[in-house]
């Protein structure tokens, strides 16, 4: 048996980005790289797809981001408020970047997300979204092959609270981009 998965490279298969046919031969083979991956399976349970695809990748409950902490994974992190804006990249020595969307989520049934591009334009809705309303924060964790994709560029993201009195939006979030 060939050394265990790096956990990043679970964490890209997870995310679809990383298909071939070594990594599924050992995920068949060894036990302790297909349980550590169902642990993530479970831990991101209840993402729809949806939420794993497009430009923002994911929004995924604190437990799922406490777990890459513990792997001992390098993480970005962006705190940001509602209406603020941060420059943000994604060095060679970073594994992932997180942002945390700060926002009174209180009281909140269902929130979305919009994805709002350079233009302005809202691009892509993400309905239901997973939060905390206690932490008042959403993770959004973006594919960091996607991350690294991805050429200079300014893009906000947008949090909607939506109820029994229609939507409201609870703030843009303003990334200003550039590679590592
Ligand atoms: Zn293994």
């Amino acid at each position: 048996m060939k050394r265990h998965l790096d956990f990043a490279v679970l964490v890209d298969y997870w995310f679809g980005d990383r298909e071939d046919d070594a990594l599924e031969e050992h995920l068949f083979a060894c036990t302790a790289c297909s349980a550590r991956l169902e642990e993530l399976v479970a831990l991101g349970a209840g993402i729809r797809d949806a939420l794993r695809s497009g430009a923002l990748r994911a929004v995924l409950p604190r437990e799922f981001v406490e777990r890459l902490k513990s792997e001992g994974l390098r993480l970005r992190e962006y705190r940001v408020a509602p209406g603020g804006s941060v420059n943000c990249t994604l060095t060679g020595e970073d594994d992932f970047v997180v942002s945390r969307l700060q926002a009174p989520l209180a009281g909140v049934e269902r929130l979305d997300l919009v994805y709002v591009g350079p233009d302005g334009e809202a691009q892509a809705t993400f309905e239901d979204i997973p939060f905390d309303a206690a932490a008042g924060e959403v993770l959004v964790l973006p594919s960091a092959a996607a991350v690294r994709a991805m050429p200079a560029h300014t893009f906000r993201m947008r949090l909607v609270a939506v109820g029994a009195q229609g939507a409201k939006p609870l703030g843009d979030y303003t990334f200003i981009h550039t590679p590592g």
